[in-house]
């Protein structure tokens, strides 16, 4: 046996953060393994997953853009989370079976921290992010929940999959809610800028951005001007990196955050 690895698959994939977040925890914690970027398309996936599967050194992996949706037909198993939301986003060997879990949805419910239950919610974006935010507010029973979205149809047929009370709008202003969820690149760096009017959020309300590129985004400027609780989208990446790592390396990530880890990911 060799050194232990694991890896995230895309295309294009270099630009990851993934490797920098496992890196530093394997070396901050001692445990000898590497974790890298290997760039993957669709077509390439069955001869990618038959090569790993007769490597006893592969430990599994974390799966990007445009993959999230193709791999599942590939494994074995996939576990009920990850088929409701209808993406993996990683895939892990137990005995000689590939199976695809959705660890950006722990993500979501580790970042939060919070009892959402009788509260009213607003989610803009319809796709696989959105779909990881839904789960959550799935479990977490909020009172209400609107999805504001370009494509209205696709955002009726999510609050259906999820079975949520809510209604769909367009993107604008924001209704009265006590958490707002940017699941859209909108605001990402070579993206258009998000148009929200946050004014009618409740006093007390969180804005959480999953974009992570830039870090501080307009939305989250705004949120913060009128006094409102922010979250960044390095949150729930490294949330959902370190159930990620736990299956890889067989221990979770002791301590997850730290200011070194930030500012090598921030950069
Ligand atoms: P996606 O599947 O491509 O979904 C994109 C959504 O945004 C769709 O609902 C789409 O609307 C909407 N959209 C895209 N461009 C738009 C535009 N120009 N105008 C209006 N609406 C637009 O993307 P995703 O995978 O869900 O990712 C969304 C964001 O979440 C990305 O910024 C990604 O980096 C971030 N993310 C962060 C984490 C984390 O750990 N922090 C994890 C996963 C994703 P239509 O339905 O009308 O097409």
């Amino acid at each position: 046996m060799g050194v232990p690895f694991a890896e995230v698959i895309g295309d294009p994939v270099a630009f990851s953060k993934s490797p920098a977040i496992h890196g530093h925890w394997l070396a901050q914690m001692g445990i000898e393994g590497h974790y890298r970027a290997t760039r993957v398309t669709a077509p390439e996936l069955p001869s990618y997953l038959a090569e790993r599967c007769a490597d006893p050194d592969w430990r599994g992996c974390n799966v990007t853009m445009p993959l999230k949706q193709a791999v599942a037909e590939h494994l074995d198993d996939v576990n009920p989370i990850a088929r409701r939301i209808g993406a993996v986003n990683t895939i892990v060997r137990y005995d000689e079976m590939l199976c695809g879990l959705n660890t950006d949805w722990i993500g979501v419910n580790l970042a939060l921290m919070q009892s959402l239950e009788g509260k009213d919610t607003v989610v803009i974006g319809a796709g696989g992010a959105a779909r990881a935010v839904l789960e959550e507010l799935r479990q977490a029973k909020p009172q209400k929940v609107t999805i504001m979205n370009r494509s209205q149809d696709k955002a009726a047929a999510l609050l259906d999959r999820f079975g949520l009370e809510g209604e769909v709008r367009p993107l604008g202003a924001a209704p009265p809610a006590d958490l707002l969820v940017n699941a859209s690149p909108l605001g990402m760096a070579g993206h258009p800028e998000l148009e929200v009017d946050i004014s009618a959020l409740r006093p007390g309300a969180i804005v959480f951005d999953l974009v992570y590129h830039p870090l501080e985004t307009a939305l989250l400027r705004t949120a913060r001007a009128a006094g409102l609780r922010t979250l960044d989208g390095l949150d729930m990446l490294v949330c959902q990196a370190s159930m990620a790592f736990t299956h890889f390396f067989g221990a979770p990530p002791e301590p997850m955050w730290t200011p070194e880890l930030r500012e090598l990911l921030a950069r």
